[in-house]
């Protein structure tokens, strides 16, 4: 599983950077994931971001 923000999605609140700031990084206004971090799907602190992202904006996919 791969993790992804989905930026039609994210308004841009940060807190993904907050809680796992190793996978997220905060550019240009959303979220994004780190180069290379894609395959952190089962980090505890990315499924915790992706659960209290208050946009639902970031997804797991095959
Ligand atoms: S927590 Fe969600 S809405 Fe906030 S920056 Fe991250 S992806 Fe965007």
């Amino acid at each position: 599983m791969k993790v992804s923000v989905d930026r039609t999605l994210c308004y841009g609140s940060a807190e993904c950077a907050h809680r796992a700031p190793t996978v997220f990084a905060f550019e240009g206004g959303y979220g994004v994931v780190r180069p290379g971090r894609e395959d952190a799907s089962d980090d505890p602190q990315v499924r915790e971001a992706a659960e209290k992202c208050p946009a639902q904006a970031i997804a797991f996919v095959e």
